[in-house]
């Protein structure tokens, strides 16, 4: 059992046009992600959701002026991206990075490796990531390609699952992850992601803009993220009330404040 805690947390990040200057883009989130809960973040382009992945990642860019994140009690603030992902979290980031020169199966087994601590034997490792790629629909030959290099917005998205899937971490952070996926990808995406949910019984933050996603991957708590903060919490009804009237609520209510 495992909890990812975020307390009153302010982050800014350097503004390019003024030197030495700041900009508060989260301005006290408070959340609580355990295992085994689907949370789902939604809200209008602009508002910090992508902002708050980065910041429990360990993006440099973004700065932690305020407020704490725990993972079972253990300062998430204090580690490195890679404690961070050795204590067991997992960040799908909204635009993934590309490497060239790496192969996929390189990477996946290095991380692997970082992540659990020791090598996986190689005999196992092929087996474990020829049957995950399988289950992603993923052609076998893409283990050889660079990372990313040259991938579809839907491969890499892919992929990310597949690392999801091998990584088993204790708490997933997606953002995004259905941006750009036609009906078919998502669908293999999002078993992907119930899949890991029903073997690791990980807690998941999924970020997303459109309620499309929730109609494949149910989640137990909704959450309206508007001006840098939760601004609303509730249960599934909530992304269908969003369905239905969008964000107009919460941004007009942003504007006239
Ligand atoms: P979302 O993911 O909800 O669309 P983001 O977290 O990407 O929102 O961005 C929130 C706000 O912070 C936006 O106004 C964005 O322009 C600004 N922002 C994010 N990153 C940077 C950065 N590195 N430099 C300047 N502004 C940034
Ligand atoms: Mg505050
Ligand atoms: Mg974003």
């Amino acid at each position: 059992m495992s909890t990812l805690e975020i307390r009153d947390l302010h982050v800014d990040v350097a503004n390019n046009d003024v030197a030495g200057e700041h900009i508060e883009i989260l301005t006290g989130v408070n959340l609580t992600v355990k295992s085994g809960e689907t949370h789902a973040i939604m809200g209008p382009n602009g508002s910090g959701k992508s902002t708050l992945s980065y910041a429990i990642a360990g993006h440099p860019k973004y700065r932690v002026t305020s407020g704490t994140i725990t993972l079972d009690g253990e300062n998430v603030l204090e580690m490195s991206v890679d404690e961070r992902a050795r204590a067991g979290l997992f960040l799908a980031m909204q635009y993934p990075v590309e490497v060239p020169g790496v192969s996929m199966s390189n990477f996946l087994r290095t991380a692997a490796t970082a992540v659990r601590g020791e090598a996986p034997k190689l005999r196992h490792w092929v087996k474990e990531a020829k049957t995950a790629m399988t289950e992603l629909d993923i052609d076998p030959t893409f283990a050889e390609r660079s990372v990313n290099e040259g991938f579809s917005g839907g491969e890499k998205k892919r992929h990310e699952i597949l690392q999801l899937g091998l990584l088993k971490p204790k708490i997933a952070i997606l953002d995004e992850t259905d941006s750009g996926l036609d009906v078919d990808a998502l669908r293999v995406v999002s078993e992907g992601v119930n899949r890991y949910k029903e073997r690791e019984g990980g807690g998941i933050l999924l970020i997303t803009h459109y309620t499309r996603i929730l109609r494949y991957i149910k989640p137990d708590f909704v959450h309206v993220f508007s001006g840098g903060k939760i601004a609303l919490s509730g249960g599934p009804e909530l992304a269908d009330e969003l369905e239905t009237n969008g964000y107009e609520r919460f941004t007009k209510a942003e504007t006239t404040a």
